[in-house]
């Protein structure tokens, strides 16, 4: 059987698009679940009749074990509806495989990306939302989705759950410094907007990767974050070659061993991302995300389907 097979056009990677890994499902809440393969992780929600499902877990295998861990955990319940975080296919391609007549939820810039990229099996948004803040009242859940500015991917939207004092902000934050290169962040304003998040009352913080944080995980995420920002800044200073993978790490690793040395990955990855960070400050950012205020999103030249 053939997968749907995202932008993929190679036809060695079948194997990959079919894996479907075990999957282990927390419960956070009353009507609140969380559910991880080690890499990916995703929230689902018990509605009164139907669940709503955050993204659809990467791969077309992926998202088959991904609806069988929701039916397990909330059985005789379909996914009436799935809310895409933002485009990227590691998290919200193949809804085709997931659930193929759930509404689907997502910002307007997420959609217009989506509709233009015409990935495989990648579903298009059948609601959209166009603002930095959403009240959301599905199937007798009431939370809220936040888009504050251009954090990371297009689009993005986080989930806060007043009651049940939980954040859930996918591929943003992360309570370690498992980073790497940070490919489509908009680093000009990330941790701003992601400082911003701390105004909220949250105790819980589910990441979309790895393990499950608390508030102040999530705040020592974004002040790590701020201290790779000014060591790499400092390297320029400093004359470090600032294209050379091992210099980088040799530099910003030493600034901030001391205070961040002990958040896993710190080692493996802080090179990494000091690498994408420095490269911010040398070109200027990316494209019209990375401007003080991002309100110039090329929106307006693409036309939604109806
Ligand atoms: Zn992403």
């Amino acid at each position: 059987m053939s997968e749907h097979r995202g932008i993929f056009t190679s036809d060695r990677v079948q194997a990959y698009l079919a894996e479907e890994p075990a999957l282990e499902t927390e419960q956070l809440a009353d009507r609140i679940w969380t559910v991880s393969d080690g890499q990916v992780r995703s929230l689902f929600l018990a509605g009164d009749s139907s669940v709503i499902a955050f993204d659809t877990f990467g791969t077309p295998g992926r998202a088959r074990a991904y609806r069988r861990a929701i039916e397990s955990a909330i059985p005789g319940k379909p996914i009436g509806t799935i809310i895409y975080t933002h485009d990227h296919l590691d998290h919200a391609g193949y809804a085709a495989d997931l659930a193929t007549d759930a509404e689907i939820v997502a910002d307007e810039i997420c959609a217009k990306v989506i509709h233009l990229r015409e990935a495989d099996g990648q579903l298009l948004p059948t609601r959209r939302l166009t603002g930095k803040r959403h009240r959301i009242d599905i199937d007798g859940l009431e939370f809220e989705l936040l888009n504050p500015g251009p954090t990371h991917g297009s689009g993005h939207l986080s989930a806060w759950f007043p009651q049940e004092r939980i954040l859930f902000s996918s591929d943003t934050i992360l309570a370690n410094a498992r980073y790497g290169l940070l490919p489509d962040y908009h680093l000009a304003n990330f941790v701003r907007f992601m400082r911003g998040f701390l105004d909220l009352d949250f105790e819980t913080f589910v990441p979309g990767r790895f393990e499950l944080g608390d508030r102040a995980a999530f705040s020592r995420g974004c002040d790590y974050l701020e201290a790779v920002h000014v060591a790499s800044q400092q390297a320029f200073v400093e004359m470090v070659p600032i294209w050379v993978l091992d210099a980088m790490q040799n530099y910003v690793g030493e600034k901030l061993r001391p205070e961040f040395g002990d958040l896993d990955g710190f080692d493996a990855h802080v090179g990494l991302t000091a690498l994408r960070v420095v490269h911010h400050y040398l070109m200027g950012g990316w494209s019209l995300e990375d401007t003080p205020e991002p309100g110039y999103l090329l929106a307006d030249e693409v036309r939604l389907p109806d």
